[in-house]
């Protein structure tokens, strides 16, 4: 599983930084994280593949997180692309999205479902649980918390020889079901399994100052994706219009015990000077790290 950056700037692109989009690329999915002008485009110099894109969340309405989605999804249709399209998004995102095709004449050849999502909601989605929190960026702005299964502990297999149960079949039901027999002797799975591991946690915020959910969506998870608009100097600035600093998403990281923080929607004015935003923000959580567009972060799981 790997994060992909397609933009990670802030506000409107500029010549080394698009506006806002991440996938996550799965082996049986892709998903797309916000869908800033343009993001077709960077695809072109991805291996995304815009027929493979299953999901795309929205974090809020902002034309730098949202004007790519109709070029995008007309574009999706003309390089055959016939399956289901998700996209959750606040509430306003039907509408636009309805209004925006209608008035455009764009015919769409697969089905398309928009969840306008709320606070406090937990979805289900292709096996994953999706959980959605407000943020606070003077505007309707949500984070998703992303989280998947568990998975069963591998196969004892010292234990099963002791017994003498051959490998085979039976491995694989041991595996998959809660009990198994064997020589007429009924047995629990789970006392021939190790220690389960737990699902993938990640969590990819919108727009935002720090704000209690944002602790809520990042406890623990594996990797967390934050904006990073400003660096210190300008905190008072990114208070005023809804942003956060390298320095305060790393304080989120930290409070919240995530495991990695990508900082993501960097300012334009830092074009010669980024680096110091990695610095900032590694003074308080050292497993920070400042994204590029065509940057690709492996995950576990
Ligand atoms: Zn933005
Ligand atoms: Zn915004």
């Amino acid at each position: 599983m790997e994060f992909y950056f397609l933009g990670t700037g802030a506000g409107m692109p500029s010549k080394q930084r698009n506006v806002s989009s991440i996938a996550l690329l799965h082996p049986k999915m892709t998903w797309l994280f916000d869908c800033g002008e343009a993001t077709q485009h960077q695809m072109l110099h991805s291996p995304i593949k815009p027929r493979k894109v299953s999901t795309i969340f929205i974090t809020h309405l902002h034309g730098d997180h949202i004007f790519g989605l109709p070029g995008f999804i007309s574009t999706r249709a003309a390089l055959e692309g016939t399956t289901l399209l998700t996209i959750f998004g606040p509430k306003g995102i039907k509408e636009w999205l309805d209004a925006t095709l209608r008035i455009t004449g764009t015919y769409l050849r697969y089905p398309l479902d928009i969840i306008e999502v709320e606070a406090g909601q937990t979805y289900e989605q292709e096996g994953f649980q999706i959980h959605v929190e407000a943020l606070e960026h003077r505007f309707l702005a949500y984070g998703y918390r992303i989280e998947g299964q568990e998975e069963k502990g591998a196969l004892r297999v010292e234990a099963l020889k002791q017994l003498g149960i051959p490998s085979g079949p039976l491995y694989r039901q041991i595996k998959q079901e809660e009990t198994f027999r064997f020589e007429g002797i009924e047995y629990r799975s789970i006392d021939f399994l190790g220690e389960p591991k737990p699902g993938i946690k990640l969590a990819v915020l919108g727009d935002t100052v720090p704000c209690d959910g944002s602790i809520r969506l990042a406890q623990e998870v594996d990797v967390l994706v934050h904006e990073a608009t400003f660096a210190d100097s300008e905190q008072d600035h990114a208070g005023r219009f809804g942003h956060s600093t390298a320095r305060q998403a790393a304080e989120i990281a930290l409070k919240a015990q995530a495991k990695k923080l990508l900082l993501t929607h960097i300012s334009a004015r830092y074009v010669d000077q980024e680096q110091r935003l990695e610095v900032e923000a590694r003074e308080v959580f050292e497993e920070s790290y400042l994204m590029t567009d065509h940057q690709s972060v492996v995950i576990k799981g």
